[in-house]
């Protein structure tokens, strides 16, 4: 029995699949204790990005310890926070002609999706909130009862009022959400009460990798102006370059009222989190309103800044963009001629493959062999069927190519 095996609490599930233990990892790799190296198409759930211990990010973490900086600053007013807050209105929301204000929540992405519910609810006195059947929005009681997924949430009794409409392309296929929603808020006898907000992932990643069209985020946007509804994008998962751009819904070019963001942001894998919301959301919160002793990690704003930097310096937006044509192209000519009924989704550099129409155990056999020959790659999805593909963005395309065709490789012996 080792030393985890005895002490450690199963409810740690994802590192349950993979019977080694982690020393090292650099870029896109992670290497065992014994030595074996390990593409890594897992890249912490979404929060390594800009690949394990990367040196320009690393570099200024060390600089910033070295000189005895501050460590933990809670909301005073430090030299890395100014920093990292002009470096993302330089960067990130000018260029985008974005006006948000900064609420660092935290540490998790949660705390963040917390916080817009927060102030969206009391901003209108109305309780209610719309999310999508397959949403992934968090652990804690409120943001459990935003998460779609029943496995989740039920047996702890979350604590918020949600009505849950399908997702575009998941639940229901074809069913037309927005001429739904719009059916029942226009009915004052519908029974269901006007959300404060609509809470919504642009690609649902723990859902499956669902990718919600242009057209309908354009429509939730019009929904939400027409009912004043204030819309929140959650892009804790697929935001800071995933999907190619910065923000995912670039792609729709709409302004949501808030925005939340974790994971990647802290460019280190450290944790920040952040509420981007408009001025006349921010000026309803009171002093103290929403606060906590680990908002503003002074090290995740220094990766953070440092990381957005690096983003810039190395156009990562475009090289999403061309690797995004490689896995697509891979995926078309190599994996699904094997079997045309593994399902296909994706965007950027977050791409499924579903093998909902094959046994129960085939995503884990498949799982299983990638481990084997040298790949982390986990599973995603209403019922856990789809493997996720989401190498750190700065995986060069040659060790990309690698970890497909492991991954080709499996799925060859388990259903080619
Ligand atoms: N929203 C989305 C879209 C997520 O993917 C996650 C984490 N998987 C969260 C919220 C919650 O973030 P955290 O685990 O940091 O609380």
């Amino acid at each position: 029995m080792t030393v985890f095996e005895a002490k450690e609490s199963v409810v740690r599930s994802y590192c349950r699949s993979f019977p080694v233990t982690f020393n090292r990892a650099k870029g896109s790799f992670l290497y065992s204790e014994s030595g074996n190296q390990y593409i890594d198409f897992l890249a912490g759930a979404g929060s390594l990005n800009y690949g394990h211990n990367n040196d320009a990010i690393k570099q200024k973490i060390k600089d910033y310890i070295d000189s005895d900086n501050i460590i933990h600053g809670l909301d005073l007013h430090t030299s890395a926070k100014a920093e990292f807050i002009q470096t993302f209105d330089e960067l990130i929301l000018k260029p985008r002609d974005l006006q948000y204000k900064l609420q660092f929540c935290g540490p998790t992405g949660t705390n963040a999706v917390e916080a817009a519910i927060k102030i969206a609810r009391k901003t209108t006195g109305r309780r209610n909130v719309f999310a999508f059947m397959g949403a992934y929005h968090g652990m804690t009681l409120g943001a459990l009862a935003l998460t779609g997924n029943k496995y989740h949430r039920d047996p702890s009794f979350p604590v918020s009022d949600t009505t849950f409409m399908p997702y575009p392309h998941g639940f229901m296929k074809s069913f037309d959400t927005l001429a739904y929603m719009e059916a029942v808020l226009s009915d004052p006898s519908s029974g269901v009460d006007l959300p404060a907000a609509v809470i919504v992932e642009t690609v649902q990643a723990e859902g499956g990798v669902v990718v919600a069209p242009v057209e309908w985020l354009q429509g939730l946007r019009k929904l939400c102006d027409k009912f004043g509804i204030y819309l929140i994008i959650d892009d804790i998962q697929v935001g800071c370059y995933r999907s190619g751009d910065f923000f995912s819904f670039e792609r729709a070019n709409i302004k949501p009222d808030m925005v939340v963001l974790s994971k990647s942001l802290g460019g280190y894998g450290l944790p920040v989190s952040l509420l981007c919301l408009t001025e006349e959301l921010d000026k309803n919160w009171l002093p103290g309103e929403h606060n906590g002793t680990f908002r503003g990690n002074q090290l995740a704003f220094v990766a953070a800044t440092a990381a957005l930097k690096f983003a810039d310096d190395n156009n990562l937006s475009s090289l999403v963009k061309s690797n995004e044509r490689l896995i697509a192209e891979y995926i078309d000519t190599q994996i699904s001629v094997l079997n045309p009924q593994l399902a296909v989704r994706g965007i950027g550099m977050i791409w499924a493959l579903d093998c909902s129409a094959f046994a129960e155990e085939t995503t884990s056999a498949i799982l299983n062999i990638c481990f084997a020959n040298g790949l982390i790659v986990e599973r995603a999805g209403r019922n856990d069927t789809a493997i996720k593909i989401m190498p750190p963005l700065t995986t060069e395309s040659s060790v990309l190519m690698q970890g497909l065709d492991i991954l080709r490789d499996a799925i060859k012996v388990v259903i080619g």
